[in-house]
């Protein structure tokens, strides 16, 4: 695997561990005023600490809501108390996939583990939420992602929220169920809705930066700030938002994958039959006109795991 540099610094939060909710490292605010309750989410992987950096700042600079209640919630601190920059990689999770176990079943359950006991502390706040962002990043570099789920409420948050350029509407992972599709943000008939963006590669600087615009902007549509407040912070987009579905995803059959050529994300394939990769001697072919990669992961695929996804452009 390449080596990536290390850009972002991981906050210091440890300011921001005691909080008047009972549970360390989430902070409920309630402005007093009739309103929705927001909820902001960061370190769901403990090395992605772009929302980290952007929750720290949130808290030291006193950010309270101007309607509602506003949450924010650093998730996985105990993945990220083993970040090491000179391992940056092995702190995603300590014991499994933090955004696997959203289920009453498997939170009700009898299993325990690191996450699930923190999935476990979280999930009064998560189920109180209206409306809940969730702040990512990837390990590959790739342009910046709104992962709105299936349902067409994620999709129209997505573009209420206005960035990042590309919005994914997928219906997750079949390895279990991730927070933003817990509950009623998974139910078509509940007005609550969730948002996941991946603000690019895990360490680069301006991971930083989309994770700071899209917070903003997920705040003003939320309805806990005014939008007076949230434009002496948001920057104007450079591109229009376009949707894409995800149709299918790609799983390397053979330890021999590998892709054609070097995608970075987000790419189309221009025409159907095109190959996008080897699996072995078998190449895997675009299913359609402009089928586009949405995160494939080159460097690491393992045999029986997703390669990449595949997608087609909608209209909006
Ligand atoms: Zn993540």
């Amino acid at each position: 695997m390449t080596a990536i540099p290390i850009e972002l610094e991981a906050p210091d939060i440890e300011p921001h561990r005691h909080s008047s909710t009972g549970v360390d490292w989430v902070h409920t605010f309630d402005s007093g005023r009739p309103g929705p309750h927001a909820m902001i989410a960061a370190l769901t992987h403990g090395n992605e600490i772009c929302g980290a950096i952007v929750l720290d700042r949130l808290l030291r600079d006193g950010l309270r809501p101007e309607r509602g209640k506003l949450t924010l919630a650093f998730n996985n601190v105990a993945a990220f108390h083993r970040f090491d920059t000179r391992n940056p990689y092995a702190s995603r999770f300590v014991d499994e996939d933090f955004n696997r176990v959203w289920t009453r079943e498997t939170l009700d359950g009898p299993r325990r583990s690191t996450e699930l006991d923190r999935a476990r502390e979280l999930r009064r706040f998560v189920e109180a939420a209206d409306f809940l962002l969730d702040i990512h990043s990837m390990l590959e570099p790739s342009p910046a992602v709104m992962i709105s789920g299936p349902l067409e409420k994620g999709i129209r948050f997505a573009f209420d929220v206005g960035v990042p350029e590309h919005v994914v509407s997928d219906v997750g992972h079949a390895n279990g169920t991730r927070m933003r599709d817990y509950g009623g943000f998974g139910d078509p008939a509940s007005d609550k809705n969730a948002l996941l963006v991946e603000c690019g590669q895990h360490w680069e600087r301006n991971a930083e930066r989309v994770a700071w615009q899209v917070a903003w902007r997920f705040l003003k549509c939320a309805g806990v700030v005014s939008g007076e407040r949230a434009a002496r912070e948001i920057e104007q987009p450079v591109a229009p938002q376009k949707l894409v579905r995800v149709t299918e995803a790609v799983i390397a059959s053979t330890p021999g994958f590998r892709f054609a050529r070097s995608f970075t994300g987000m790419e189309v394939v221009p025409r159907r039959g095109d190959v996008i990769a080897w699996d072995g001697e078998a190449p895997v072919r675009a299913p359609y006109d402009n089928c586009v990669l949405v995160m494939p992961v080159p460097n690491n695929v393992k045999t029986g795991l997703t390669a990449v996804r595949l997608g087609r452009i909608e209209p909006r």
